[in-house]
C-alpha cells in the first residue's frame, strides 16, 4: 500500500467469522469481518478489531424427524484467548456493567479485542450470551457493550485511533461516546458531533428497509443508551424511532455499500435522510487462503489439469455429503451448490417452482442439488423455507440434499466441490454475496441473477452465466415468474449442454472464472480501496 503513514483504524463488528469452531458469527456479515481482519494482517494494515465474546454464539440448527428445523444452543469455552487485564465499565439500564477485554490473533488476523460481560462481578452477565439473541432491549445492551465499551477499551488499552469504522449500524452507539468525550473536553454538542463525523466511516449492508434496525427512543432512554446526550440530540442523530443505519449515515464522514449496485440501491433508499454522508461502493472480497483450495490454485498457476483437480475435490465433497446425510450423489453428474440464509428474497426454492420442467432431471439425477442454510431463530417464514427444502430431499432422494447447520466448514466444502454455484435472489435485494466469490476462485461456475457483486464480474457464457437480464419489479409474482423462466432457460439450454457435451468449454470457463476473480475479489483489493477512499482523508 501507500508509503506515507496510514491512519490507524478501529473496526467495529458484532460478529467475526474466523473459524468454524470459533462461534462468533452468524452469517455473511461476520464472514466478511473475519476475512477483513485476516486480510489486514496479511498486508500489515494498521487495523484493530473490536467485537463481543459470545458465550453461545449463534444457534445450531437441527432437523427433527418431521423435517422441521429447531434451534439448539451450547456454551463454548476457548482456551486460546489472551486476557488483556483490562476491564471497562458501561451503564446499562442505569446499572454499571463491567466488560472484560480479551484479545486474539489466533487465526492469522490483526488484533481482535472481544468484550465479555460473563464475569462474576456482573449481575448482567447475560448481555454477551447469545449473538442476535432475544429482543430489542437485549440488543441495545449488546450494542452499548460493543460501541461504548469498545471505545472505552481502546482508551484503556492506550491504542490511539484515527478512524472508527462501523461495520453495519450495530456499532453506532460508539459515536455517543466519541461525542460525549469531546463535550467533556468543553465542546458544544454541535462541535462534538461535527468533529466525530470527521473520524467515523460507516458500512451499510442491508438493502431492505425493514432489515435496518430501529428502536423507540423511550427504549433507548430506559436502557441508558443516550450515554449523557439528550433526547433531542439523539433524535437529531437517528430519528424516532432511532434508526441505526440513519444514525450511521449521519455520524460518518463517508459511507459505503458493499457492491456498486448496492451503493446505488442504498443511495436511493436513504435519499430522504437529511445531513447524511455520501454512500460510495466498495465491493466485498474474500480471504483467499481461507476459501480457495490450494490444489486448485496450484493447478491454475502451474498449468495443471483443472478438471482432474476439480473432480478430486468434488469427490471429497460427495464423501462429506454422504457422511453428513447418508446420501450418495453421483460424481459424474452435475452438482449444484446453494447455501444461503433462509430468507424469502433469496428464493432457495425457485428451482422447484415449475416442477413439470425440473422433475425429469431430478428423477434421472442429471441435476443434483445440495442445499444448506439457517433461518433466524425467530423467523417462522425462514423455518418454513428450510422445511420445504427438507421435503424436496425426501421427494427426490437421489438428487436433492439438505445439510443441516450451515457453517464455515460446509460453506468451504460446497464452494470448492460443486460444479455450479446457484444464486437467484430478487434483484436488487442481495447486497453483495461472497460465497459466489469463493466458488468462482475455485473454478466452480457461478450461475446467478445479476445482483450483488455478480454484475461486476460476470462475462456471460465465459466465466459463468447470468440468469435473466437484470429485470426488476416490486410485483414479486411477476418477478418470480420471470426469473423462474430465466433460470430454467440458463440451466437447461446453456449449463447442461456445456457440462455434458462440451467438457473443453467447461474447463476453459473454469480457468476464466479463476482468472477474472482471484485478484479483483480478494481482500487486498478491498482493503486498499477502504484506505484510499474511506480512511485516508482526501
Ligand atoms: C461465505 C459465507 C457466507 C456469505 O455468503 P453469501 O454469499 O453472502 O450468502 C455466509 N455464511 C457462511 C458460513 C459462509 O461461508
Amino acid at each position: 500500500m501507500n508509503e506515507k503513514k496510514l491512519p490507524t483504524v478501529a473496526y467495529f463488528s458484532m460478529e467475526y467469522g474466523l473459524h468454524s469452531d470459533f462461534k462468533m458469527y452468524a452469517g455473511g456479515l461476520g464472514i466478511l469481518a473475519g476475512d477483513y481482519i485476516k486480510g489486514a494482517k496479511d498486508i500489515n494494515a494498521p487495523i484493530v478489531a473490536i467485537g463481543i465474546k459470545w458465550k453461545q454464539g449463534y444457534t445450531d440448527q437441527r432437523i427433527d424427524e418431521n423435517g422441521k428445523p429447531y434451534d439448539t444452543y451450547h456454551n463454548y469455552v476457548y482456551d486460546f484467548l489472551e486476557d488483556t487485564g483490562v476491564k471497562v465499565t458501561v451503564k446499562v439500564r442505569n446499572t454499571d456493567v463491567v466488560c472484560k477485554v480479551w484479545k486474539t490473533e489466533q487465526f492469522g488476523n490483526s488484533s481482535l479485542y472481544l468484550l465479555d460481560t460473563d464475569i462474576p462481578e456482573n449481575g448482567d452477565a447475560w448481555i454477551t450470551g447469545q449473538l442476535y439473541g432475544w429482543f430489542g432491549e437485549e440488543r441495545i445492551a449488546q450494542e452499548i457493550v460493543l460501541g461504548i465499551g469498545g471505545v472505552k477499551a481502546m482508551r484503556a488499552l492506550q491504542i490511539p485511533i484515527d478512524v472508527y469504522h462501523f461495520n453495519e449500524g450495530h456499532a453506532a452507539l460508539a459515536a455517543t461516546e466519541l461525542i460525549r468525550e469531546k463535550m467533556c473536553a468543553g465542546k458544544t454538542f454541535e462541535e462534538a458531533w461535527m468533529a466525530t463525523r470527521e473520524e467515523v466511516v460507516f458500512t451499510t449492508h442491508t438493502p431492505i428497509k425493514e432489515g435496518n434496525e430501529t428502536h423507540p427512543l423511550d427504549r433507548l432512554e430506559y436502557m441508558t443508551a443516550y450515554n449523557g446526550l439528550t433526547r433531542d440530540q439523539m433524535e437529531r442523530i437517528g430519528g424516532n424511532p432511532f434508526n441505526m443505519t440513519v444514525a450511521g449515515l449521519r455520524l460518518s464522514r463517508i459511507s459505503n455499500g458493499v457492491a456498486e449496485l448496492h451503493a446505488d440501491t442504498s443511495n436511493k433508499m436513504w435519499k430522504e435522510v437529511s445531513g447524511r454522508s455520501e454512500i460510495i461502493g466498495i465491493t466485498n472480497a474474500i480471504h483467499t487462503p481461507t476459501w480457495v483450495d490450494e490444489r486448485m490454485t496450484a493447478a491454475y498457476e502451474k498449468g495443471g489439469d483443472l478438471w482432474a483437480t476439480h473432480m478430486e475435490i468434488k469427490r471429497e465433497l460427495i464423501q462429506f455429503i454422504k457422511e453428513r446425510s447418508g446420501i450418495s450423489l453421483n460424481a459424474d453428474n452435475l452438482l449444484i451448490g446453494f447455501s444461503r440464509r433462509a430468507a424469502p428474497y433469496k428464493r432457495s426454492d425457485l428451482i422447484f417452482s415449475q416442477p413439470e420442467i425440473i422433475e425429469p432431471y431430478l428423477e434421472s439425477g442429471k441435476v443434483q442439488i445440495v442445499f444448506s442454510g439457517k433461518a433466524h431463530p425467530l423467523d417462522d417464514t425462514g423455518k418454513k423455507i428450510v422445511s420445504n427444502l427438507v421435503s424436496m430431499m425426501k421427494k427426490y432422494p437421489k438428487s436433492v440434499v439438505f445439510l443441516e447447520n450451515y457453517d464455515m466448514t460446509i460453506g468451504a466444502q460446497l464452494t470448492r466441490g460443486s460444479d455450479i454455484w446457484l444464486n437467484n435472489p430478487r434483484r436488487p435485494l442481495e447486497a453483495s454475496g461472497t460465497s459466489g466469490m469463493k466458488a468462482a476462485m475455485n473454478g466452480v461456475l457461478n450461475c446467478s441473477v445479476l445482483d450483488g457483486w455478480w454484475p461486476e464480474a460476470c462475462i456471460d457464457g465465459e466465466n459463468g452465466w447470468q440468469i435473466g437480464d437484470g429485470f426488476e419489479t416490486t410485483d414479486f409474482e411477476v418477478l418470480d415468474r420471470h426469473d423462474s423462466d430465466a433460470l430454467y432457460d440458463t440451466l437447461l439450454n446453456r449449463v447442461l449442454p456445456t457440462y455434458y457435451e462440451n467438457r473443453n468449454k467447461w474447463v476453459q470457463m473454469m480457468s476464466k472464472s479463476i482468472e477474472t476473480t482471484r485478484e479483483a475479489f480478494a481482500t487486498k483489493r478491498m482493503l486498499e480501496e477502504y484506505f484510499n477512499k474511506m480512511y485516508i482523508k482526501a
